[in-house]
């Protein structure tokens, strides 16, 4: 069967190496990037998808430079705690929960690529830019895929091409632009002294702004770490700042003020080495994915707001179910309507629980409560309402340690 992966993310990846582990050889990655280059800062993926990368032989690979995540904990922007829970395996899950460089994760995986599919499977500099399904009754269905550089002819296409998706386009032609909450979120990584656990990943504030922080690499000899710091706060547009100094002037003139006992807020946006912006977008669930040989997997499919640690967890998972369906039905569109039949709905419920900020939502209702602060958190909320947003969450994410005992439900990831 001839497969074709429109872009060489993480769910990208994943999906060429799942249908690999799955007996298929003739799989080709095109991605629009000139070269793959470690981009992104830091990012989570949740022991749903551990599972999945130890199912395809990736775990020490990727465990090689992630932290393993100890904790979730969310305070208001004094630094009064207003939830903590651990997470992983020190939540008693079987797999663990990694924080780690997104560039480094995209580089594990395209690793793994050229060895096990070869060095010619991804394709870079070769966008995609739209599809002709074919319906023959002699050769069945099929799919011309159009590149920046040439037509290729496949039995499957697989778009993988993210929140900006031509193949999503080319499905949904009146799906528009994203859809946007007015967030914008600076991203940066500084080197400081690691903060609580070691390896907690902490979300403060509440619905005015919010600094998220968590360590992607452990601490070296000399005692500091690596640590990933992402802001949000409502902005009509991009801050006029470019440069590193004119956009630390700006995050500081924002959080030069938060003080919370445990870390050096002011002072990990001073020290950071590199500051993106980008606005929260996400999009509408759509109703269907698929059209014919066609389908949708990870932010092409249900591109979500980043809360809750969710979009490269989806994305792998999307990756092995794909490869799983495959290789279970008697042809591509039986396939690829169980594939769907079982993601759409799951990634739809992640979605829209972004929506209402995920677990996040926990500070944005203290704050609500109790604007001048508390002494005792049992004064703003019941222990069994904390403890009830942060089940809803892990059950629609399906992360719940029940879901997660079990063995892989897309099988070992052996070689067939
Ligand atoms: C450059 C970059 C940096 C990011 N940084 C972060 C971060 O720091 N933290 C975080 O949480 N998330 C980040 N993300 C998003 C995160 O990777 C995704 O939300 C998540 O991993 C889902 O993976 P995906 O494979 O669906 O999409 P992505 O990982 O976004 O991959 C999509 C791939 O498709 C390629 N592509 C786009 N259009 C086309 C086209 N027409 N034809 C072929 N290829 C195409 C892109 O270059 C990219 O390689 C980043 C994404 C990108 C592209």
């Amino acid at each position: 069967m001839r497969i074709a992966i429109a872009g060489g993310g993480i769910g990208g990846l994943t999906a060429a190496l799942a249908l690999h582990a799955a007996g298929h050889r003739d799989v080709r990655v095109f991605e629009a990037a000139a070269e793959l280059r470690p981009l992104g800062v830091g990012l989570n993926i949740l022991p749903s998808a551990v599972r999945e990368l130890h199912a395809l032989g990736l775990a020490p690979a990727v465990e090689g430079h992630a932290v393993t995540t100890a904790e979730l904990a969310f305070y208001t922007r004094r630094g009064d705690l207003v939830w903590s829970e651990p997470r992983g395996r020190f939540a008693g899950h079987r797999f663990p929960q990694y924080s780690l460089h997104r560039g480094l994760l995209q580089q594990d995986l395209a690793d793994a690529v050229a060895a096990r599919l070869g060095h010619g499977t991804v394709e870079t500099g070769r966008p995609v830019t739209g599809y002709t399904v074919h319906d023959d009754s002699a050769s069945g269905t099929t799919v011309t895929v159009h590149t920046g550089s040439g037509d290729v002819e496949a039995d499957l296409l697989i778009g993988a091409d993210g929140l900006h998706s031509a193949v999503r386009a080319a499905m949904h032609p009146d799906d528009g632009e994203p859809d946007t909450n007015g967030m914008w979120m600076w991203r940066g990584t500084s080197r400081a002294a690691p903060f609580l656990t070691g390896a907690s990943m902490a979300v403060l504030g509440d619905d005015r702004a919010k600094f998220v922080v968590y360590p992607i690499r452990p601490a070296d000899e000399s005692g500091l770490a690596l640590i990933n710091w992402v802001t949000g706060r409502p902005a009509d547009g991009p801050s006029a700042a470019q440069g590193l100094a004119d956009r630390k002037k700006e995050v500081l003139a924002q959080f030069g003020d938060w003080k919370v006992p445990w870390t050096d807020v002011p002072g990990l946006v001073a020290a950071a080495s590199q500051i993106h912006e980008y606005p929260m977008l996400d999009r509408a669930p759509l109703p269907t994915w698929n059209d014919g040989p066609v389908t949708l997997i990870g932010d092409a499919a249900h591109p979500m707001y980043p809360v809750g640690s969710n979009g490269a967890t989806q994305a792998i998972i999307d990756g092995r179910a794909v490869a799983w369906h495959l290789h279970d039905a008697p042809d591509v569109p039986t396939a690829l309507r169980r594939y769907e039949s079982e993601r759409l709905p799951a990634t739809r419920g992640v979605q829209e629980a972004n929506r209402r900020m995920g677990p996040e939502r926990v500070i944005d209702l203290a704050w609500q409560r109790a604007p001048e602060g508390f002494d005792r958190i049992e004064d703003v909320f019941t222990a069994e309402e904390l403890q009830r947003i942060s089940d809803d969450y892990a059950s629609t994410a399906g992360f719940t340690v029940e879901a997660l005992d079990a063995d892989s439900p897309y099988g070992t990831g052996e070689p067939r």
